[in-house]
């Protein structure tokens, strides 16, 4: 790693542009991207691209048809020639995401706004400040002369709101060829706390099938699904384990047609998370060991575990780091563990040593209040701009 000497020159330049990246996150909130409009996050990408085409950055779009498209940044230019060398020593991945969670017109509710330190707006913390500040850590690295060694790839996803089905491959794909993966998600809680562990996270339905019958005149031949789906929620509450850090719920439970008539049919979504790979592996075999109660009663089991944990062996090295080079800024970075699972989830799982919550430090994520402390921004921007000059 190389001398950071130069981290507090970097971090009174992102403090002198503070305006132009607040100029930039407004154009950036204001360009509203849910995840399920393509054309309105295609149009957020083409921002993004020219924001890094300015810089020199090579810009490729990863085309989809079904989601956004993603993009695949590489920066500083000297480096675009190496792209297809494969060693991974060479790469640092970041990794952030385009799309929110905010519906087309959450704008005109819940304006961008900048008052008493905070700027508000949708997505502004999740995860538009973490675009911004990408942007302004490399202007930093540029004004410094300390461009970074490795390339840097930085891929912005466009769907990782809903489980980056269509963005997972691309993300394995990049992180296989890195020697570390940043993620810009935001930070947790007022102090902004980094976060090195992170839960195992997917959805299960348990879908049951009962037989009909009359309320009233027979209802010894009929086969209560709604019965067998109340067992079955007992039985997998069972499953749960707060102290290890395991929570097995089930959220929505549907069932049943009509008042006087035994139910045939019902259905139960199960949220699932585990801190640890092996308690992840656990609750899927015993899942898959799940057998109907009531004689006469089937069930079939959907989904499952769809990111596997970010344990904290993968990000303690790249932590510790961050956290001298936050000392040599003059402020101090905490960690934790994060109940929901990110795109860092994935790397952590494949072995490639990641560290999540680099992005914006404030709070109401996926709410009317989100907002982003506004001092931090350059702080945390110059954080970044240190790891990829030290990395
Ligand atoms: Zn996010």
């Amino acid at each position: 790693m190389s001398s950071p000497e130069k981290q507090p020159e970097m971090l009174s330049f992102l403090r002198a542009r503070k305006p132009a990246l607040l100029r930039l996150l407004k154009r950036f909130v204001r360009c509203e991207s849910p995840t399920g409009s393509k054309a309105a996050v295609d149009t957020f990408g083409r921002m993004i691209a020219a924001e890094w085409r300015k810089r020199g950055a090579a810009v490729e779009f990863l085309r989809r048809k079904e989601a956004g498209d993603h993009l695949r940044v590489t920066w500083p230019k000297k480096h675009v020639r190496s792209n297809q060398n494969p060693g991974r020593s060479n790469q640092i991945l970041v990794l952030g995401h385009l799309d929110t969670v905010y519906e087309t017109g959450a704008i005109k509710k819940t304006p961008f706004r900048v008052r008493l330190g905070r700027a508000f707006g949708p997505g502004v913390f999740d995860m538009k400040g973490g675009l911004a500040m990408a942007l302004l850590a490399a202007d930093a690295l540029a004004h410094a002369g300390r461009l970074p060694r490795r390339r840097i790839v930085f891929l912005w996803t466009s769907d990782e709101e809903t489980g980056s089905k269509s963005s997972r491959e691309a993300i394995e794909h990049e992180a296989r060829r890195s020697a570390a993966v940043l993620v810009l998600e935001p930070a947790n809680g007022p102090e902004g706390q980094l976060k090195t562990r992170r839960k195992a996270t997917g959805t299960a339905e348990l879908v049951i099938t009962g037989r009909a019958a009359h309320a009233g005149l027979d209802p010894g031949t009929g086969v209560n699904a709604v019965h067998e789906l109340a067992l079955q929620a007992v039985r997998l509450m069972r499953l749960n384990n707060p102290r290890r850090g395991i929570t097995v719920n089930p959220t929505i439970a549907q069932g049943g047609t009509r008042s006087n008539v035994i139910p045939a049919g019902a259905r139960l979504t199960i949220d699932l998370r585990a801190e640890k790979l092996a308690d992840m592996r656990r609750i899927e075999r015993k899942l898959k060991a799940l057998r109907p109660i009531l004689p006469g009663a089937s069930i079939a089991l959907e989904g499952g575990f769809s990111r596997p944990p970010l344990e904290r062996r993968a990000s303690a090295a790249l932590f510790s780091h961050a956290r001298e080079l936050a000392e040599r800024l003059e402020f101090s970075v905490g960690e934790c563990l994060a109940g929901g699972g990110s795109d860092g989830n994935f790397t952590a799982a494949l072995g490639v040593p990641t560290l999540d919550g680099l992005g914006a430090v404030g709070e109401g994520a996926h709410s009317p209040n989100e907002q982003v402390i506004v001092s931090a921004l350059p702080e945390r921007a110059a954080l970044l701009a240190a790891l990829l000059a030290t990395l």
